[in-house]
């Protein structure tokens, strides 16, 4: 069994690394120049919870010709149609394509280039960073949880559930991902968007009751949203929920603070804020907190980018 990871920087380098230890053919997919090179000469340095130096193949996009049963997408959401463009010619009858980055509405765009039964989609609180080319560290425990699109697709998804577990990246099989996607997406959506635009710690920003009337109305309009979108969340639990993480995680920059106002790099916020501002307009009803953010996040962009 084949699996490619389309997008191998700090999440994809984890997976592939954690995938070939377990025996696994993997070949890691990227087009940064410096990262492939280096994995091509001394093998994929990984420090922190693994300490080791692997083997492992990695290549650009077009290099790729045998046919793929796996692909674990893994760019940043706003590369993700480029990338599906470029692995085509890997993408069979087959081939099951494995969607975990952050964000909504990556299924609407796969749809366009994998065929429904072959699309898995998760979401997964494992983190990993890239302290520089052939580098990556990894830190913490985390978890997996995916789900086929169409129930024809399940048989498939428990058999790579299976993959992803025996690599120990503790995968679950779920009944409602759509679901887990959204309430992930709504806890980026309050405290990454807003940390990077205050450029505060997620402690600072819940410390304030204006941060806390900020961060409520995000959750009612993701809420509102969702249902829409005929998802159920439920608004008291997931304000509890994204509090408690608050608490957990409050001497930290979430990511995109970390991408944006640290590295200077642009945002996955149109997938976040962003898509509940877009998903509201199609459905003619208001979310000004997600529309005011996501203006804020490009505006700050446009500040920071270079070459944006
Ligand atoms: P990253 O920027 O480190 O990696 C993305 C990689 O994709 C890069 O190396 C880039 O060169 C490559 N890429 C993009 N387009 C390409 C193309 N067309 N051809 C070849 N290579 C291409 O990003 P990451 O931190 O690994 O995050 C990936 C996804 O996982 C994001 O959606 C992120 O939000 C999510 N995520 C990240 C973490 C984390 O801790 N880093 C945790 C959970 C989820």
């Amino acid at each position: 069994m084949l699996t490619y990871i389309a997008g191998s920087g700090a999440m994809g380098c984890r997976f592939g690394a954690q995938l070939a230890q377990s025996n696994q053919k993997v070949v890691l997919l990227d087009n940064w120049d410096e990262h492939i090179q280096k994995i091509q000469k001394d093998g994929l340095k990984v420090t922190g919870t693994i300490e080791k130096e692997m083997n492992l193949s990695i290549m650009r996009p077009s290099e790729a010709t045998d046919p793929a049963d796996y692909i674990i997408l893994f760019t940043k959401a706003m590369q993700l149609p480029k990338m599906l463009e470029d692995i085509q010619q890997i993408i069979n009858e087959d081939t099951k394509v494995v969607c975990l980055l952050n964000g909504l509405g990556h299924e609407e765009v796969i749809r366009q280039y994998v065929p429904e039964h072959s699309i898995i989609m998760g979401v997964t609180v494992w983190t990993a960073s890239l302290p520089g080319p052939g580098h990556v560290h990894l830190a913490g425990t985390g978890e997996i949880n995916l789900q086929s699109l169409l129930p024809s697709g399940e048989e498939a998804g428990r058999v790579i559930t299976e993959m992803l577990n025996k690599a120990g990246l503790n995968a679950t099989y779920e009944s409602d991902v759509l679901s887990a996607i959204w309430r992930k997406a709504c806890v980026n959506g309050t405290m990454n968007s807003n940390c990077a635009v205050l450029d505060c710690t997620v402690g600072e920003l819940f410390a304030s009751s204006n941060g806390k009337e900020i961060i409520d109305s995000i959750i009612d309009e993701f809420v509102e949203i969702a249902e829409l979108e005929g998802i159920s969340l439920d608004d008291q639990e997931m304000k509890d929920y994204v509090y408690q993480t608050a608490v957990k995680a409050a001497d930290h920059y979430p990511s995109m603070h970390q991408d944006l106002i640290q590295n200077n790099r642009l945002t996955e916020i149109d997938y976040l804020n962003g898509y509940v501002a877009r998903k509201a307009q199609e459905y003619e009803v208001e979310t000004p907190y997600c529309e005011y953010i996501t203006k804020m996040v490009h505006l700050k962009e446009s500040l920071l980018v270079k070459d944006n």
